[in-house]
């Protein structure tokens, strides 16, 4: 049953449509800016926000920053960021360049002392320390329609050496603005937006059905399932369509909203140990077991089904189980864990990491390990 008590709260100030990061000068004015972002240069967007940004006191670029952002290249953004003064920082990127940003800021204001191995970020994604403060401003201008990392308290980083891709969620980590603007996302390329596309979906649905979601939540979570369902293949066929990549990004950044109030649920927890073995896109890594899950989950929140389908216009819940497989089959997003390389000796190791991820408790079907291994072996 949906939680009747509950707390809404989102601090970021969002701007959303087209030509929006125009405003983003006034803040940049007289100001010592730093622009951390992954290789947008051929596109045209770095360009255009650098002008935007209009006439700060100085400005760097950090652009060094990989997808899936590692511990090193966020340190490295710290130190840059603390050396040379940065009062703000403008996230310009996919999840990737905004989650590095939140942990770029933060390693910037936390300690007098210079950064090394055992003050970076490291030590924060170990629980051995926890960010305290934050007085460089976030600016989040996000170039795919995805994550939602502009409207959430989250960031993702990865340990390569150690195999270990893991959150951190900070009162640090909210964005102060975030400028979404559609037309950032025509040069997305087609597995990109395919990818990105189902991490929002996933969002969406995980917000929607998570034992935390609440009144405000769910229709937020609705209509960003439906916005998502009903422009992705568009957006995936045709790049330039316009109306479905405002439709997406609105989407995507609705799914955000939702997901920044209830968190995401097992499907993420299994992500992560895919995306680090099995090096899958991060969407593709939390939809491959959507239907599954979806077809699991239904029978044990009967209502919050009835809705959905109601809402989507959908007769069944097997046509929307349908829906959902013609729309990855038609964006070539993988739907079996063995089309990607897992072998079913595997499946034992990723219930275990799956297990010590908090928001499996979210899920609708509460699993033991011996469940969720016996359940994978038979969607394999
Ligand atoms: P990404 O940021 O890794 O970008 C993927 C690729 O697309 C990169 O090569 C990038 O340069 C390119 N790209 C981005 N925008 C483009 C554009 N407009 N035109 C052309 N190329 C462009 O991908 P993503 O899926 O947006 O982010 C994934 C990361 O976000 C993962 O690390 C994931 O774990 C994390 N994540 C964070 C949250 C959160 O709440 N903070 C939520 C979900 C995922």
């Amino acid at each position: 049953m949906t939680n009747r008590s509950f707390l809404f709260f989102l601090p970021t100030k969002t701007f959303f449509g087209v030509g929006v990061t125009q405003g983003i000068g006034e803040l940049c004015a007289q100001k010592r800016v730093m622009v951390v972002t992954t290789g947008l240069r051929r596109t045209g967007i770095l360009n255009r926000i650098i002008r935007e940004a209009g006439t700060p006191a100085d400005l760097i670029v950090f652009d060094e920053i990989e997808p899936n952002p590692t511990c090193e290249s966020v340190d490295k953004g710290g130190f840059l960021a603390r050396v040379n003064e940065i009062e703000v920082i403008i996230a310009l990127g996919g999840g990737s360049a905004l989650d590095a940003a939140k942990g770029i800021a933060c390693l910037r204001d936390e300690r007098e002392e210079l950064l090394d191995a055992s003050s970076g970020i490291r030590s924060y994604l170990s629980g051995e320390r926890a960010f305290t403060r934050r007085h460089t401003q976030l600016i989040a201008i996000p170039t795919t329609s995805g994550t939602g990392s502009e409207v959430t308290n989250v960031a993702v980083f990865s340990d390569p050496a150690n195999r270990l891709k893991k959150s951190i969620v900070s009162p640090w980590f909210w964005n102060d603005y975030a400028y979404v603007d559609p037309e950032l996302t025509l040069t997305v390329p087609d597995k990109h937006t395919a990818a990105t596309g189902l991490d929002a979906l996933v969002h969406a649905v995980e917000s929607y059905w998570a034992l935390s979601s609440t009144p405000f939540s769910e229709p937020i979570a609705l209509e960003a399932i439906k916005l998502i369902l009903d422009n992705l293949t568009q957006g995936y066929r045709n790049p330039e369509d316009r109306v479905a990549r405002m439709n997406l990004s609105l989407g995507s950044l609705m799914a955000g909203i939702a997901f920044s109030q209830t968190r995401t649920t097992i499907l993420h927890a299994l992500s992560y140990p895919l995306t680090v073995d099995y090096h899958l896109e991060h969407g593709f890594a939390c939809s491959v077991l959507l239907k599954p899950m979806l077809q699991t989950n239904a029978p044990l929140i009967p209502e919050k089904m009835a809705r959905l389908l109601d809402y989507l216009g959908s007769p069944s819940l097997d046509a929307l189980l349908e829906r959902i497989e013609g729309l990855m089959q038609s964006i070539n997003a993988p739907t079996r864990l063995s089309t990607v390389g897992v072998q079913e000796e595997e499946l034992e190791s990723i219930a275990d990491q799956t297990m010590r991820s908090p928001i499996t408790k979210l899920n609708p079907k509460s699993f033991t390990r011996e469940e969720l291994v016996d359940w994978l072996k038979e969607y394999r």
